[in-house]
């Protein structure tokens, strides 16, 4: 059978969900359909003098919310199917927990974890430029995903600033602090995430302490959510990264993990705890499983083996829609990344907000607020998944499709 493409995945889920909205046939086919997709060829000069081109993209899905939103990932696997279905996601999930924003994403197929700083900083830069046409704080806002962090957020903020000839903090959001980033942006995604599982735990009646959890990928979302439940007192049994796993059933010390990993490049090795597969961990019964790595790491090959009342998407996708069927059939409750993970952006939507108003908010009122959206979202999603009778994702694609349908209609058709 030829492979789904990852755009072809997603509007499948926007399938199911139409089937509760019943959309006009025009506002269905305009929601299938990415508003506006760039395609721009980045000539970098590489270290050793040589001029290499590689393939950068920037779609907007839709804006009929607000300011397009949704970040931006150097990876090898980047392609133009893969950030359109990024972008559409986005456009749910910044309407799931409505936000005013539409949803993008961009990206640039490129090994990063080969290339030099100084090549990372020559890419962003010319990256930045041959997206301008489209960035802006009313337009369209960047951020980190994939293998891009604060660092490259405060060379596209200063790139695009130098063009205008005036400091634009509100283009990017996630970049460092001292120049207009936002407390609290770094942990947001696993802190979402945290307070979504901590309702989904209230609603199954399954108690916090002693719960048992498993991360796929130790990268910024997954170290962070590790650690918060750690702190919290979940017992976190293993965790995993590109180079494999590591477990514990007595539970890990997510510093000491991280503290390891800085010096060995991977979580393999930690002196407490046993070697696996990132697949052996995997068919490791646990309470929560948080797939926080790449698309389609749960798939038809593993999801047999999983054994978790629970799975929290931190990753965007993480779940095949093959291995989704299998998840609910087993019972499993599988909250997914447009709610899950979505504390990302909303935290970068408080950051957009700050930037504009030159005004900065303290670390508690922004955890605060943003505890307040996510138990909300999380609230509407369980009451439409009961009322339809559907599973969250179903439930949450609703939740967000029916606030963009209702923007696109109430505007109306241009001209
Ligand atoms: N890359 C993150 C996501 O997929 C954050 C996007 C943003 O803050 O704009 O949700």
């Amino acid at each position: 059978m030829p492979e789904q493409s990852f755009f072809q995945e997603v509007l499948e889920t926007l399938e199911s969900a139409n089937r509760y909205l019943n959309l006009p046939p025009a506002i269905y086919t305009r929601l299938k359909t990415p508003r506006r997709s760039l395609i721009v060829s980045v000539p970098v000069e590489m270290d050793d003098g040589k001029v290499e081109f590689f393939e950068g993209y920037r779609v907007q899905y839709d804006f009929a919310r607000g300011p397009a939103k949704g970040g931006i990932r150097y990876h090898p696997k980047v392609s133009l199917d893969e950030i359109t279905a990024l972008a559409a996601l986005m456009t749910w999930k910044c309407a799931v927990v409505d936000i005013p924003f539409g949803g993008a994403k961009g990206g640039v197929a490129c090994d990063p974890t080969s290339m030099s700083r100084d090549e990372i900083k020559r890419l962003t830069r010319r990256y930045t430029y041959e997206i301008g046409i489209l960035i802006g704080p009313e337009s369209d806002i960047p951020a980190p995903d994939v293998y891009t962090d604060e660092q490259v957020m405060a060379w596209m903020m200063d790139t695009y600033s130098m063009m205008k000839g005036y400091s634009v903090p509100g283009v990017v959001t996630g970049k460092p602090v001292c120049i207009g980033g936002s407390l609290g942006r770094n942990k947001a995604t696993s802190a979402g995430l945290v307070t979504t599982v901590l309702e989904a735990l209230k609603h199954l009646s399954i108690p916090l302490a002693g719960l048992t959890v498993t991360v796929l990928g130790f990268g910024k979302v997954g170290y962070n959510a590790a650690k918060i439940f750690h702190d919290l007192g979940a017992k976190v049994i293993g965790v995993a990264d590109s180079k494999g796993a590591i477990y514990n059933p007595q539970g890990l010390d997510i510093e000491a993990v991280a503290q390891h990993k800085k010096a060995a490049d991977t979580v393999q090795g930690y002196k407490h705890s046993e070697n696996l597969t990132v697949d052996e961990l995997i068919s490791i019964e646990c309470d929560l499983m948080v797939p926080a790595a790449l698309e389609g790491q749960i798939n038809a090959s593993n999801v047999d083996r999983i054994k978790t009342r629970i799975l929290a998407e931190g990753a965007n996708n993480p779940v095949t829609p093959e291995a989704d069927r299998a998840l609910i059939n087993k019972g499993v409750f599988v909250l997914p990344g447009v709610l899950a993970n979505a504390g990302g952006v909303v935290v970068s939507y408080f950051e957009w907000v700050q930037d504009l108003q030159r005004f900065f908010w303290n670390e508690s009122e922004i955890d605060a607020r943003l505890n307040t959206i996510m138990r909300k979202a999380f609230q509407e999603v369980l009451a439409i998944s009961k009322d339809k009778g559907c599973d969250m994702r179903t439930a949450a694609t609703i939740a967000g499709v029916r606030r963009v349908a209702e923007a696109v209609m109430v505007r109306g058709l241009y001209p």
